[in-house]
């Protein structure tokens, strides 16, 4: 719909002879996906939602030639009745902060310039021109950026690693293998803002004395893709990229690798092996990839969304970014809220906010009127949160005390329709499936974990099984080689902590 109601609106133009003074373009995502497809009109900034193809003609008569707001396609906000012209009325923005995705739906992502009119690559420049590799990273440091990947590692510390180790060559490398079920904003970074991570990958490589760089994405974004390959060639021919930028003398090229899908590649050290070339399994740590990544050269790897981040911290200065979030955990994180909510979409909020204010305001509370039961954050790796914990603060530390985790920034409602046990399964699976098989803990046990869990669902199981399921899955998460499995049984042990309940009830109502 939204590829027609482009070519619509371009043909509209034209037949009224407009096109030398009005263009429809396409941006990155602008995070109301409820609400999609989205047109904005500038410069009266006016939202529109919902919008159909057969919509163009009467946006481009009424609005852009008459000055008339179409009024049928203006948010009304539930509750007060009210029709609301521009986003940063609307409840679902008013308590977000936009960095990591500032351009995201304000940019067109095919054209370097706007990048550029909106300070794009002026990080960059200030960088090579009047700070050192070191006062790079000291910014990085004192702004307290953390890793958006899941892990939660302060950024500038993990480049100040790299600096420790000389080598003839060192990699930057951007983990864009976003693979949590349901998550989706480093595709929407890339689509919406390629720039600003190809920026930020430059800015890196000065600090830590890298001059090549790999994007590692997974092959089912093309989109995302399409838009790095442009983003990269424009950025060439800019001098943004390759040879001597800003005749600062220092040199940094990237270049794209295909994953094929498998969550472990995430995993920073399987994701080297990958491009490498070979089979993608985590290796043991240390040597940590700051000292030993890509072909045993010192390698930092950051995700999309940490990116993202880095060129504002270098305009707006650290202590800016220090400002926004909670003590130890600084900045916005993006979510991508879905399941059970009234405003599906891409959410980015400064750290520190309520998950009752996600769900409830950002979020407009859960579908048809229904009862919250918990959210899952975190993917497979995560954990369930009950309404007990609706007004804790969500940063990395409280999350995982609350037996959940950030994770990448997967966010799933659940209402009193959803059986716990099942949700715990769903993802118990997915992580079967995943596993790359190294490591017995993870290989077996995992599996066993699953099919007792199966039993139990089917209605078969035995009070001992919980016990068992507990047991294992304790032991699974101390002896797993990586992340994956060291993660795996959260669903299972969360879901199992706070709805023992619904457990007891499959296995004593076996069913
Ligand atoms: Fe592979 Fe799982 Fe072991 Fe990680 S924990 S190395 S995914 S088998």
């Amino acid at each position: 719909a939204s590829s027609r109601l482009l070519d619509n609106l371009k043909d509209e133009i034209k037949a009224n002879g407009l096109e030398n003074e009005v263009q429809a373009l396409v941006t990155g995502c602008f995070g109301f996906c409820e609400k999609g497809p989205i047109v904005k009109v500038y410069p009266d900034n006016v939202f529109y939602i919902e919008v159909t193809p057969e919509d163009a003609k009467e946006i481009v008569e009424e609005h852009v030639i008459k000055g008339r707001k179409v009024d049928r396609l203006l948010y009304e906000e539930p509750n007060l009745e009210k029709k609301l012209t521009e986003d940063k009325d609307m409840p679902f923005y008013k308590k977000q902060l936009r960095v990591a995705l500032r351009n995201c739906g304000f940019i067109d992502p095919e054209n370097i310039n706007e990048y550029i009119a909106s300070e794009g690559y002026l990080a960059l420049g200030k960088a090579l021109t009047e700070m050192t590799p070191r006062d790079v990273i000291d910014i990085m440091k004192q702004s307290g950026l953390r890793g958006r990947g899941g892990g939660g590692f302060p950024t500038g510390l993990k480049w100040d690693f790299a600096t420790k180790y000389d080598a003839d060559q060192k990699y930057v490398v951007c983990n864009a293998d976003e693979g949590d079920p349901g998550a989706f904003m480093d595709r929407s970074i890339l689509e919406g803002d390629p720039h600003s991570v190809l920026e930020a990958m430059a800015i890196t490589g000065y600090a830590i004395g890298a001059s090549y760089g790999y994007i590692y994405i997974r092959a089912e974004y093309p989109l995302a893709i399409e838009r790095l390959k442009i983003a990269i060639n424009q950025a060439r021919d800019m001098g943004m990229l390759g040879e001597n930028i800003f005749d600062s003398g220092f040199s940094f090229d990237v270049e794209i690798k295909y994953g094929a899908g498998a969550f472990v590649c995430g995993e920073e050290t399987a994701l080297i092996r990958s491009i490498e070339g070979e089979r993608g399994e985590p290796t043991t740590k240390p040597p940590f990839p700051a000292e030993s990544g890509i072909w045993g050269k010192p390698t930092c790897v950051n995700n999309v969304e940490t990116l993202a981040n880095i060129p504002v911290i270098l305009t707006k200065g650290a202590d800016w970014f220090a400002s926004v979030g909670s003590e130890k955990s600084k900045g916005t994180k993006v979510f991508a809220l879905a399941g059970k909510i009234n405003n599906v979409g891409l959410v980015e909020v400064p750290m520190g906010i309520t998950l009752r204010e996600i769900i409830y305001e950002i979020g407009g509370g859960i579908k048809y009127g229904k009862k919250f039961k918990a959210v899952q954050t975190g993917g497979p790796s995560g954990g369930c949160i009950t309404s007990e914990f609706l007004d804790t603060p969500i940063d990395y530390e409280s999350l995982t005390q609350i037996g959940s985790m950030m994770g990448s920034g997967g966010m799933i409602v659940l209402d009193e329709d959803d059986c716990m046990v099942n949700i715990a399964k769903f993802y118990l699976e997915f992580t079967v499936e995943e596993s790359c098989g190294k490591c017995t803990p993870c290989r077996v046990g995992n599996k066993r974990l699953l099919e007792i869990l199966t039993k139990i669902t089917e209605g078969k199981g035995t009070p001992e099984d919980l016990d068992t399921l507990e047991e294992l899955g304790k032991i699974i998460k101390d002896t797993s080689l990586c992340g994956l499995g060291q993660t795996a049984p959260n669903p299972v042990l969360s879901t199992l902590k706070y709805f023992r309940d619904e457990y007891e009830a499959h296995v004593i109502d076996g069913k």
